[in-house]
């Protein structure tokens, strides 16, 4: 078994130490770790925040384990030379296109959530973003226009592109409640039109999923209005990358929630795929021991469970942190004290018991 970990930038490597920590306390038989640069520091070190060496160690892994990428120095770079072109970068170059964000309410942190603690207790949902198309990787460039210089970013769906990552989620939603909701906008856009179709036309094959659609407008109402509604949603990456965020605030902190981008290539133990915080680099709070690892720790359960086929360690992470959690362990975001080793070592601790 091979993972390769990209810490990345600013909280990056602080939150990965700590999923790092859990790993080495799994004491896992035969697995190998690589480390390797991706984002700012890479572009520093070796000129491209994507380098070919951290590529073929992706490539030559079960899974990666990725902590943030981001760093608002490198404002002024080329934007293929930009620290978010590692992650843009990986998830193209490795066919990550189905990306799996979980958002469920921890009991006994309902009071923590934006909403009302009745409402934030109703959270149990998955997301699952398309990773490989929309606006994120259409044709874009700068021009001039009437009104001065004019930026464009093309969105685009094709079929094959929305059947696949409507398989992944009705596979999904039959191994949850088995209610699927599609989210676009197709009373305005082409894509969302081609996409709405195709989805429609996926449903067929799978007859016990109920599906709904919904506006993406109308969606980031409900998601703060009664969120309990939902179960599986399936958008595109822009929609997709908005309401997980939105999902986040509504659990109690972007600190909290993990990820999983997944594509076709099968190893040995399960899927290939790539698994990280759904929070970035966090420059405010860098390097102050501020930062909740629980997203990249739940990361690691997600990877452990998705590909390396161990379920049984999954489950045991993640009762670690509902157990510390429900203890009271809080970092600042949640208005607590505890720095980001504390909730390392509680974590740790709790893996025992
Ligand atoms: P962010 O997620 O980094 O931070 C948003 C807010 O949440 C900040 O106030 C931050 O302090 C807080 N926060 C985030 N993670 C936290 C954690 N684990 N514990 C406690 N608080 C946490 O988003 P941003 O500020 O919009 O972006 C910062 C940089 O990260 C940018 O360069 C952006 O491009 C990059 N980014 C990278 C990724 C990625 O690597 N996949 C994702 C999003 C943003």
């Amino acid at each position: 078994m091979k993972i390769a970990i990209f810490p990345g930038d600013g909280i990056g490597p602080e939150v990965t130490a700590q999923a790092r920590r859990v790993l080495d306390a799994l004491d896992l038989p035969g697995l190998t770790l690589f480390e390797g640069d991706v984002g700012a520091i890479a572009y520093r070190r070796h000129g491209h925040p994507l380098p070919q060496e951290t590529l073929e160690m992706a490539r030559a892994a079960d899974a990666v384990l990725f902590g943030a990428v981001g760093d608002f120095a490198c404002d002024d770079l080329p934007r293929e030379l930009r620290p978010e072109q590692a992650i843009l970068g990986l998830r193209s170059e490795l066919g990550l296109f189905a990306n799996l964000r979980p958002a469920a309410g921890f009991p006994g942190l309902e009071h923590l959530s934006s909403l009302k603690p009745e409402v934030a207790r109703s959270i149990d949902l998955l997301v699952v973003r398309e990773l490989n198309g929309d606006v994120y990787f259409g044709d874009k460039g700068e021009r001039t226009s009437a009104g001065g210089r004019e930026g464009w970013d093309a969105m685009s769906y094709n079929e094959d592109e929305v059947r696949r990552i409507a398989h992944v989620a009705f596979r999904a939603a039959m191994g949850r409640s088995k209610r699927l909701t599609s989210v676009d906008k197709a009373n305005v856009l082409e894509t969302s039109r081609i996409w709405r179709e195709t989805v429609i036309e996926v449903a067929k094959k799978y007859p016990d999923v109920t599906l709904d659609h919904m506006y993406v407008d109308n969606a980031a109402m409900q998601f703060v209005k009664s969120p309990g509604q939902f179960d599986t949603i399936v958008t595109g990456n822009l929609f997709g990358d908005i309401l997980s965020d939105q999902a986040s605030a509504c659990v109690g902190s972007i600190g909290l929630l993990a990820s999983a981008s997944l594509g076709e290539r099968q190893t040995d133990y399960g899927t290939f795929g790539l698994y990280e915080p759904i929070h970035g680099s966090a420059p405010d709070i860098a390097g102050q021991g501020k930062a909740n690892p629980v997203a990249a720790v739940l990361s690691l359960a997600m990877l452990l469970r998705h590909s390396l086929g161990r379920e049984e360690d999954a489950v045991r992470i993640e009762r670690a942190v509902e157990g510390i959690l429900a203890d009271g362990v809080f970092g600042g975001d949640l208005g607590g004290s505890a720095s980001t080793s504390d909730i390392g070592e509680a974590i740790l601790a709790r893996l025992d018991s």
